[in-house]
């Protein structure tokens, strides 16, 4: 159940940055999730709505996008997914080594509302660490 605090920080620093933009609300966050980042998408979905209210987060749409993990292959260095039951590299064979591919975990674009007239653009504050 970590999922509800680092949600909760989710929130905390959209809203930071909605703040510190002119108290704008967030329409969009755009989450990305290495499936090896150690949090479960979907309970962050699930938690969300609910964190975001009352704040500058209310109503603004979570979508998460899911980065698959690969290995590096010691050999020949290609990037690979690893396959049920095998870390074999699916060219040469030798085991693949860990990399950072599939442990991403930040907010990839946030959307606040337009400061302007209705009609004007959204703001897009882009890779905003978590
Ligand atoms: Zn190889």
């Amino acid at each position: 159940m970590h999922e509800y605090p680092i949600t909760e920080r989710i929130v905390q620093v959209a809203c930071r940055e909605a703040a510190s933009h002119g108290q704008r609300k967030v329409r969009a966050i755009d989450l990305v999730v290495g499936d090896d980042a150690g949090y479960v998408g979907d309970t962050i979905q699930l938690y969300f709505d609910l964190i975001a209210e009352n704040t500058l987060c209310a109503g603004a749409v979570l979508k998460i996008r899911h980065i698959r993990p690969q290995l590096q292959c010691p050999a020949c260095g290609l990037h690979f997914e690893r396959r049920p039951f095998t870390f074999a590299c699916p060219t040469c064979g030798v085991n693949g080594h860990p990399t950072a591919i599939g442990k991403e975990f930040y907010i990839e674009s946030l959307t606040l509302e337009p400061a302007g007239p209705a009609g004007s653009d959204p703001w897009r504050i882009d890779h905003v660490p978590i």
